[in-house]
């Protein structure tokens, strides 16, 4: 069965601006306090949401403010892995464009 379901609208937690969710990456903290980057956008917990702008991704890396999304004291650890995990979806989905300053061409 089929419903049109409005789609509910979350805030990106860098630039406050309001997106679908299709249009947001969403980092999800466990009623266990666990804390990881959901690709699926379904797993349980709560959410805190980054924009696919890439500017917001880059100021989220640099600077997550997840104590203030979650409202909760969070693992120094955590938001690390969190990072990286987050970093390396996004080096998927938008195959980072790779300058030739980090051109990696060995020299024998
Ligand atoms: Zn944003």
């Amino acid at each position: 069965m089929k419903k049109e379901k409005k789609q509910p609208m979350r805030q990106c937690v860098v630039c406050r601006e309001k997106f679908t969710k299709r249009d947001l990456l969403r980092i999800v903290r466990n009623a266990d306090g666990e804390l990881f980057f959901d690709p699926t956008g379904k797993a349980a917990g709560r959410g805190a949401y980054i924009c696919k702008n890439p500017d917001c991704a880059e100021k989220f890396l640099k600077r997550p403010n997840l104590e203030r999304a979650f409202r909760a004291n969070i693992d120094k650890d955590a938001v690390e892995s969190v990072k990286s995990q987050l970093q390396k979806y996004l080096e998927e989905e938008y195959t980072v464009k790779k300058n030739s300053e980090s051109g990696d061409t060995e020299m024998n």
